[in-house]
């Protein structure tokens, strides 16, 4: 992005459990954004889009906040996965059915610092092999 941009982060913690990888919609705010995002142009970065459920909660939370307009940019779609539609405005690569780690994405906070994506190996909590993606 070459305009001008404020950054601004905000973590949630959504009642997962396992490698499902699945929120079932029951997020919280644990740490907010320190700026007011009122007529302001937002666009919220996802690391991944499953089911939905933590978008649209997002999405809901932050259109309250009265934002000019309001994005979503995901560096992984799991379409195949979605409860809710959301309106993703950017992706970079939609995934298969499958869980994955690196790139930020843990599995019991390891695999965060993998420069790629990976999934795991059956059976393992070992990550290994590099998952294939659709680019758009
Ligand atoms: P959703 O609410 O769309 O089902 O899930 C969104 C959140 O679940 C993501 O922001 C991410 O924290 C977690 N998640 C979903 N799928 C995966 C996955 O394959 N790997 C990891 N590490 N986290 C996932």
């Amino acid at each position: 992005i070459s305009i001008p941009v404020k950054i601004d982060f905000l973590a949630i913690s959504s009642f997962s459990g396992g490698a499902s990888g699945a929120s079932h919609g029951m997020v919280r705010i644990a740490k907010d954004l320190d700026d007011s995002i009122q007529d302001e142009d937002v666009l919220l970065v996802e690391d991944i889009v499953d089911t939905g459920l933590t978008t649209r909660y997002l999405l809901q939370t932050l259109a309250g906040r009265g934002p000019r307009s309001l994005g979503i940019c995901t560096l992984l779609d799991r379409a195949v996965r979605r409860i809710v539609q959301v309106p993703v405005d950017f992706r970079c690569f939609e995934i298969p059915d499958r869980f994955v780690v690196g790139c930020g994405l843990d599995y019991k906070q390891l695999y965060r610092n993998l420069p790629y994506i990976a999934v795991l190996k059956p059976g393992t909590d070992e990550a290994v092999t590099p998952v294939p993606g659709k680019s758009r």
